[in-house]
C-alpha cells in the first residue's frame, strides 16, 4: 500500500468536546461543517452525539444530510448559511434548522416552510453573515413571535483575547438581543475560552474539538503516516527535488515518501518541518511536490518503512505556521487520497 494513512482518534475528539463543555455552565454544541473539518462528518458527528452533544452546526444545507444520518432524529442541526433558494427540500427532508440571515431569507422561509423551525443569525460587527441591526429592529417582533430556536452571532477576533473587538461585539450582541426569550449563542472555540460573559446559553466550538488552536489544551486528534517509497544515498553537493532548493552538505540518505500538496501538505510549508521515526525527527528537505516529499534520514540508524508527519510533537498548527496559514486550513485541505482509519 502506497497511500498515506490518516488516523483519526475519535476518543480524543470526544475528550476535547468534554473538556470544552466542562469550561462552561451552558450547553456545548459541535460545529461539523466542511465534512467535520475534513475528518468525516459521519463518524465525527456520531462520536460527538455519543459524548453528549445535542446541537450541531453545518455551513450549508447539503452538509446537513450526512450529519442527520449520523446522529438520527432529535438533535438540532443548524445551517449557518440560512435558507437559500433551493434549500427547502433539504431542510424539510433532514429536519435542518436554517439560521436566517436577512429579511429576504426570512420571507423565503415563511413562504416555503411556515411551520418549520428556524434560528436567527445577527451581525454584531464582523460584517459577514447575519441581520444588520436596522433590519433586525424592524423584524424582531415578528421573528420572536414565531419562537426561533436560537439567536446567534459570530466573533471576528476571539482568538486574540485582548482584542477590543471582543468587548465591542459582546456589547452589540447584548444590545441586539436584550430581552429576547429564546436561547442565545455568541461563542465559537475562541469565545468559549474568553470566559462566561461570552457563553450565553450555548457555545459552538469547531476547531478546538479537532485539536486546533486557540484551544491550547486540546488533545491531538489526527496522525498522518507516510509510506517510504525509496531511500537513496546523496553525495555532498548533490541537490534534491524541484528547483534544486536543497543541497547536501554531508553524505546523506534521502527518503521519498508518498504524500504531497495534493494531500493538503501545502507546498508553502517549504522547509522547517520534520517527519518522525518514532520520536526521532527527520527534516523535510527540498520542495514538497504534488505526491511526494523528500526527507533527510541520514541520522536514523536504519531505513524507515514509514515516517509520521502529524503527531503529538508536530501538530496541524505547526504545519500551518510553516505554511503561513492556520490549522483550520490544513485540516480542511487534507483531502480524500489518504487511507483513513478511525480509532474508537
Ligand atoms: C466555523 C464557525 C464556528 C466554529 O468556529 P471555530 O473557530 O472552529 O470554533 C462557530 N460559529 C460560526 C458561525 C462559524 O462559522
Amino acid at each position: 500500500m502506497s497511500t498515506a494513512r490518516l488516523k483519526i482518534n475519535l476518543q480524543a475528539l470526544a475528550s476535547n468536546w468534554r473538556a470544552l463543555d466542562a469550561t462552561t455552565e451552558v450547553e456545548t454544541a459541535a460545529v461539523v461543517k466542511a465534512d467535520g473539518y475534513g475528518l468525516g462528518a459521519g463518524p465525527v458527528s456520531s462520536t460527538l452525539a455519543e459524548a453528549g452533544a445535542r446541537t450541531f452546526f453545518v455551513a450549508v444545507a447539503e452538509e446537513g444530510a450526512a450529519v442527520r444520518k449520523a446522529v438520527g432524529p432529535g438533535p438540532m442541526i443548524g445551517v449557518f448559511s440560512g435558507h437559500m433558494e433551493g434549500d427547502t427540500d433539504l431542510l424539510r427532508a433532514h429536519d435542518l434548522t436554517p439560521l436566517i440571515n436577512s429579511p429576504e431569507q426570512f420571507q423565503r422561509h415563511l413562504q416555503a416552510l411556515p411551520d418549520h423551525p428556524f434560528g436567527i443569525q445577527l451581525d454584531s460587527g464582523m460584517n459577514r453573515l447575519g441581520f444588520e441591526p436596522a433590519d433586525w429592529a424592524e423584524l424582531r417582533g415578528k421573528a420572536e413571535a414565531l419562537n426561533p430556536r436560537l439567536v446567534m452571532s459570530h466573533m471576528a477576533c476571539a482568538d486574540e483575547p485582548d482584542h477590543p473587538m471582543n468587548q465591542q461585539q459582546l456589547r452589540t450582541f447584548r444590545e441586539m438581543t436584550e430581552g429576547v426569550s429564546v436561547p442565545r449563542s455568541l461563542a465559537a472555540t475562541g469565545g468559549t475560552l474568553l470566559g462566561s460573559a461570552f457563553h450565553f446559553d450555548l457555545c459552538r466550538p469547531g476547531i478546538g474539538l479537532y485539536g486546533g488552536l486557540p484551544f491550547a489544551g486540546a488533545k491531538p486528534v489526527i496522525t498522518i503516516d507516510l509510506p517510504v517509497i525509496q531511500v537513496r544515498a546523496v553525495e555532498v553537493g548533490e541537490t534534491v527535488g524541484y528547483g534544486n532548493t536543497w543541497t547536501a552538505r554531508r553524505p546523506s540518505r534521502i527518503a521519498t515518501v508518498a504524500a504531497g500538496y495534493a494531500d493538503g501538505l501545502h507546498r508553502a510549508i517549504g522547509g522547517g518541518i520534520d517527519t518522525f521515526s518514532g520520536d526521532q525527527p527527520c527534516p523535510v528537505v527540498g520542495r514538497i511536490s504534488m505526491d511526494l516529499i523528500t526527507v533527510d534520514v541520514t541520522d536514523l540508524p536504519h531505513d524507515p518503512d514509514r515516517l509520521r508527519i502529524l503527531n503529538g510533537h508536530q501538530t496541524v498548527d505547526d504545519l500551518a505556521e510553516a505554511a503561513g496559514t492556520i490549522g483550520y486550513e490544513i485540516l480542511t485541505s487534507i483531502g480524500q487520497r489518504y487511507s483513513r482509519g478511525y480509532v474508537e
